[in-house]
């Protein structure tokens, strides 16, 4: 607009000149005087007019300049210089502030929409139309161990599983929302619900849009739940195929032999048991998992309990020529469950005394100041046949089994050690192992000495 108002004034001046050009002509034929007196007439009020007029003008034209280079630099014009502009000012202060109330409901909707997404536990990761990556939350850079500076990189550089590209590739090439369920194995096994859409503004496609889900823990717990009911079916097929066998054994005419049948009734016996137990262990399973098992809080002294259990389990550890000893102090106590702690012991004792064949079981109660607390631990120590590393993180898993056939045969279903583990996390305590193989094992049993009456 200033360059407008300068091309103009030059206009003017130029036309003036033409014009004073005339006029001296005319003035020096009019007054009859010399051409050169009336030139300098002329050129003086010309001049002069010039002057004054540019002057004038550019008086004139400042505020607009300050306006221009104020508005320039997105800064707000003061109030004296929107004053000093008259009509325009009140224009300018108008369309200011309706500016700056739409550049406030855009940033609103920014910080709302932003906070929406980043907070999305899906992981979002937003492309232009080449496959450049625009926008990442921080979901998708957990999930996928996205680096810092995601930005401006291309979604191929990110080290995706293939089919998510292969999505997005076809989301941004038919135009249309894709969807796959994907399943990854970097670093570990994951299942991944995966969605992308084309982004398009008023028609124009600017890019797409990726969504995904991580449904690992949800195909966990559906994986464990099929494994679990397989394990129970296998469990008891073979008990119940035995009984079967018994009974058809003695009705077929095994019942006529005394010492047959008597034999045969004490397996049925023995199986029914098995059962029995069997029965048993998955209903306090269950129970612990579905939060039901009363809890009875009371202070208990560690090395009374250990003791008791000890004592039930000496005769079938010197039936296996072990020796079984307790290293307690006297004076550890903690507020427990009693008879929880009594099981979980008599767990982990019970294989103690199975899985050793020579030497010595010690159970050692000793206070323990770590990082993350200050503990009573138990410490149940064999010299028995010890676990393979690789077996070590799966222990605690129900039904799981180092050595199915020998655990079959000790009368365990894989189910002591998980039960072990709820009771002991429903304590506010943990189990930790460790274990060499052909050595022994330990298996150590945390108790917080800080819990009070109401953590019960
Ligand atoms: P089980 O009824 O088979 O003993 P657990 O859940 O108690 O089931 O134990 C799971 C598996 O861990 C066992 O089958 C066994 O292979 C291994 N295990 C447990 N305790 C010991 C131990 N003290 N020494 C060696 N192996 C053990």
């Amino acid at each position: 607009m200033l360059d407008a108002i300068t091309r103009r004034l030059f206009r003017h001046l130029l036309a003036a000149l033409l014009v004073s050009s005339i006029a001296t002509i005319g003035l020096a034929g009019g007054l009859q005087v010399s051409f050169a007196t009336a030139l300098m007439l002329v050129g003086v009020h010309f001049l002069t007019a010039a002057v004054l007029g540019i002057g004038a003008t550019r008086r004139a034209i400042e505020p607009l300049r300050q306006l221009t280079d104020i508005l320039r630099k997105g800064d707000k014009p003061s109030d004296l210089l929107l004053q000093e502009l008259g009509e325009l000012g009140t224009a300018v202060a108008e369309m200011w502030r309706r500016w700056q109330q739409v550049v406030a409901e855009g940033r609103s909707e920014q910080a709302l929409l932003t906070a929406i997404v980043e907070r999305m536990e899906e992981g979002v990761i937003a492309t232009d139309e080449h496959g450049n990556v625009l926008w990442v939350n921080p979901s998708a850079r957990r999930l996928f161990s996205l680096p810092a500076d995601t930005l401006q990189r291309r979604l191929t550089e990110l080290h995706l599983p293939f089919e998510l590209l292969a999505l997005v590739q076809q989301a941004l090439r038919s135009g249309n929302p894709q969807s796959a369920e994907v399943q990854w194995f970097h670093p570990d096994e994951r299942f991944l619900d995966a969605y992308a859409t084309p982004l398009s503004v008023n028609g124009r496609p600017i890019g797409a849009l990726l969504v995904v889900r991580d449904l690992t823990n949800l195909k966990r717990l559906e994986r464990v739940r099929k494994d679990f009911v397989a394990n129970v079916s296998h469990e008891l097929r073979t008990p119940i195929a035995t009984l079967r066998s018994l009974a058809e054994a003695l009705l077929m005419g095994g019942k006529e032999d005394q010492a047959v049948c008597d034999q045969f009734l004490q397996a049925i016996a023995d199986e029914a048991e098995r059962m029995g137990k069997l029965l048993e262990n998955l209903l306090e399973l269950a129970r612990l998992e579905a939060g039901r098992r009363e809890w009875h809080w009371q202070s208990v002294l560690v090395s009374d309990c250990v003791a008791q259990v000890a004592e039930r389990f000496k005769p079938f550890a010197e039936r296996k020529g072990l020796k079984l000893v307790v290293r307690a102090e006297p004076t550890l106590r903690v507020r427990t469950d009693p008879e929880g702690l009594t099981q979980i012991l008599s767990n982990l004792l019970d294989n103690a005394v199975k899985y050793t064949e020579q030497g010595e079981i010690a159970i050692v109660v000793e206070r323990m100041e770590t990082a993350d607390g200050d503990w009573v631990v138990i410490h149940v120590c064999d010299t028995g046949v010890g676990i393979p590393p690789e077996h070590l993180p799966r222990i605690f898993e129900r039904f799981y089994r180092v050595d199915r056939a020998r655990s079959r045969q000790q009368g365990g279903f894989g189910l002591g050690l998980s039960i072990a583990k709820h009771l002991a996390e429903s304590l506010g305590g943990k189990i930790t192992v460790q274990s060499e193989v052909g050595k022994g094992s330990t298996f150590t049993l945390w108790l917080p000495t800080g819990l009070q009456e109401g953590n019960g």
